[in-house]
């Protein structure tokens, strides 16, 4: 993969350094894994953070919400962004509160949005964010008409600059509270997907079909 993000000002993890990484495979694994994205921006009335479904293509993120939206209209104006995820692996519990901790995987993306025209883009976009949500589900579900892609605006971000930031491992501890007979450890978190839920008024005698179950197994893998 292409070469590290440049260490600035801006994404430079200054807290716990070493947890900080800025190659695009370790980054852009995180943004693959993560299905939603709170992005950040300015407005009139100050800082705000809305969450949205994302996908990464190449080094930009798309995104797709509707003509009407703020959030898009922001995107498509060219604003200036950044761009939140995390993957929660555990809660770690240390001997001393103030050594407590989290497990994860977090990533930060800054860029500026614009708005994708090109009708073939537009519709690729959409397939790329169905798909990352659901391998599969693009072929098997009705794809969008004229009139929805009318209604939907797409918005990508070039990723300019990112980092990520990764903790793992057991609790650290003060050498003096090593013999507190107090319990500590990881309790390990992971997204679970649970048993599908057929559609109650479902007028055909349809099964799930096998990519959901794929998901679902590679979820709870
Ligand atoms: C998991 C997830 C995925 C989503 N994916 C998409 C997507 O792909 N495309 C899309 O267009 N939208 C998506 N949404 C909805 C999105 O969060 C916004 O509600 C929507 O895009 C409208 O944004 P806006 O700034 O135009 O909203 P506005 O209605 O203009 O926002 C006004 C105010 O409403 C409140 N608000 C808006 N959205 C939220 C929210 N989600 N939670 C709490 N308060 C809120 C905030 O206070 C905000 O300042 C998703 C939401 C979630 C939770």
């Amino acid at each position: 993969m292409s070469e590290d993000f440049e260490q600035t000002g801006c994404n430079r993890v200054r807290q716990v350094a070493n947890r900080g990484h800025y190659d695009r495979e370790t980054v852009y694994q995180i943004l693959d894994a993560s299905l939603v994205g709170n992005i950040g921006f300015v407005t009139d009335d100050g800082p705000c953070i809305i969450p949205m479904l994302f996908a990464r293509c190449g080094d930009e993120l798309l995104f797709h919400g509707s003509s009407k939206s703020r959030l898009m209209n922001m995107l498509c104006g060219g604003g200036k962004i950044c761009v939140s995820t995390t993957l929660l692996d555990g809660l770690v519990m240390a001997k001393s509160l103030f050594h407590h901790s989290m497990n994860y995987r977090s990533v930060t993306v800054f860029g500026c949005g614009y708005e994708v025209t090109d009708e073939n883009e537009r519709m690729e976009a959409v397939r790329i964010i169905a798909d990352k949500t659901m391998v599969g589900r693009w072929d098997d579900a009705r794809q969008p008409n004229v009139q929805e892609m009318k209604a939907t605006c797409i918005a990508a971000v070039k990723i300019e600059s990112a980092s990520a930031k990764i903790r793992t491992g057991p609790p650290k501890d003060e050498p003096d509270d090593l013999e507190l007979p107090v319990w500590t450890g990881v309790l390990p978190l992971a997204q679970v997907a649970g048993e599908p839920i057929d559609r109650e008024d479902e007028v055909a005698d349809l099964k799930v079909p096998d990519y959901v179950k794929r998901w679902r197994q590679e979820v709870n893998a």
